[in-house]
């Protein structure tokens, strides 16, 4: 049996979802995932949306936070504190000051009255408003605005290279035919998806992206995060926060980003723990893990991929897809519908060494730290 779409989107998580949702103002959509809707990395994410980044994904993450808006996401606006040195907190206030979001300093002793934390060591105090985002409850909102927007989702349908034939997919006797692109953008599975896996595409990496729920014993009330060490703490319910860091472990396919690192939680509160008293008691509860993809340079990789016109890419969103992807499936949306321009700098083919600092290190300039 055959169907006829304008656009296949393989990936339904914060990328294919919102890029299907882009196209679907004007085109029709077919959304294809192995699993539910914004299962993959998005359903593991911590659901912080910062605004402490440096450009230009501090300005997609604004555009990203008024599109959430748009669509009446699920989002809590938080404050937010940044424990950073003196050098960094210059770095951080002129981005944030360039872009128009509003920041201010605060003493140990506010911070701590603030945060409902104890907080140690000689840190400036950075705080902005963030926010949170309830993906749980945003794959709801997106089956409706689906439903109402005419795109078509397969779930629980796996899409193998071999199931690709021109601008055809076909899975078992099912025809799906795009009558003008296929856009994969399935997070770290994309490289596999397209059979390209030893290409490194912009010298792309897969490295595991962890968290940890934490019994603080206490209510926080803001996100916190330790600069230097890039770790991170989110209130999650009365007594329990979800903690995290930047730190990242290469793995060799998806699959093996799945299965959490033994220890990794004590290696957190570690880091935290020279900024914030209460971790030192704080007792874990549980772990998980999800592959996440970067390219060599930190920048998302969107676009057509080598030998295969008309075929394009959306991923390489590292640990920051909440915060950046809607920005960028409007960007690529508008390229697809030939009304704008896709930045160069996202190109699969550009020019990026394959990243080689030692493995636990994410390379700039997506990294908070600074
Ligand atoms: C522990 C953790 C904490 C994080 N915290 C944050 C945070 O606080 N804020 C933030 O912005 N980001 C965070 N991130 C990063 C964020 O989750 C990712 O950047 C983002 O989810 C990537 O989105 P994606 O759509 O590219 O990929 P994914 O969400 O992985 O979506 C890819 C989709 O493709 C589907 N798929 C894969 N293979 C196939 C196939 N063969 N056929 C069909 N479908 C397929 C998958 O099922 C999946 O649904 C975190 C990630 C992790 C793991």
């Amino acid at each position: 049996m055959g169907k006829n779409y304008d656009y296949i989107v393989i990936g339904g998580g914060i990328a294919g979802s919102f890029l299907a949702l882009e196209l679907s103002k004007s085109s029709k959509v077919l959304l294809i995932d192995k699993g539910p809707l914004l299962g993959g990395a998005t359903g593991s994410a911590a659901e912080i949306i910062t605004l402490q980044l440096p450009e230009p994904f501090i300005n997609w993450a604004i555009e990203s936070l008024n599109i959430y808006e748009e669509i009446g996401a699920p989002i809590k606006r938080v404050e937010a504190i940044l424990a950073t040195d003196e050098k960094c907190a210059e770095k951080y206030l002129r981005i944030l000051d360039s872009a128009n979001v509003e920041s201010w300093v605060l003493t140990r002793s506010e911070a701590s009255r603030e945060s409902g934390l104890r907080l140690r060591g000689s840190y400036i105090y950075l705080a902005t408003l963030d926010a949170l985002l309830d993906v749980g409850r945003l794959g709801n909102l997106m089956r409706s605005l689906f439903n109402l927007k005419g795109v078509e989702v397969l779930e629980y349908t796996v899409v193998r290279p071999k199931n690709i034939r021109d601008l055809r997919v076909n899975i078992g006797s099912d025809k799906f035919e795009a009558d003008h692109a296929i856009i994969v953008a399935a997070g770290a599975w994309s490289l596999e998806i397209l059979g390209i896996g030893n290409k490194r595409l912009a010298g792309s990496r897969l490295y595991k992206c962890e968290a940890h729920s934490v019994d603080i014993g206490k209510k926080v009330k803001t996100i916190f995060y330790e600069d230097l060490s890039g770790t991170y703490i989110v209130p999650e319910s009365p007594t329990t926060v979800i903690v995290g860091d930047g730190s990242n472990n290469i793995i060799r396919s998806p699959e093996k980003g799945l299965v959490p690192s033994p220890g990794s939680v004590y290696e957190v509160l570690e880091g935290l723990s020279r900024a914030v008293a209460d971790v030192e008691n704080a007792i874990p509860r549980t772990s998980w893990a999800a592959p996440c993809l970067i390219s060599g340079d930190g920048w998302p990789i969107v676009g057509t991929v080598p030998d295969l016109e008309k075929i394009y890419i959306f991923t390489g969103l590292d640990g920051v897809g909440l915060m950046i992807a809607p920005a960028l499936a409007r960007m690529l949306s508008e390229h697809l519908l030939k009304r704008g321009r896709l930045l160069s700098g996202l190109n699969p083919l550009r020019k990026v060494e394959p990243w080689r600092g030692p493995p636990e290190e994410p390379p700039e300039p997506y990294r908070l730290g600074c």
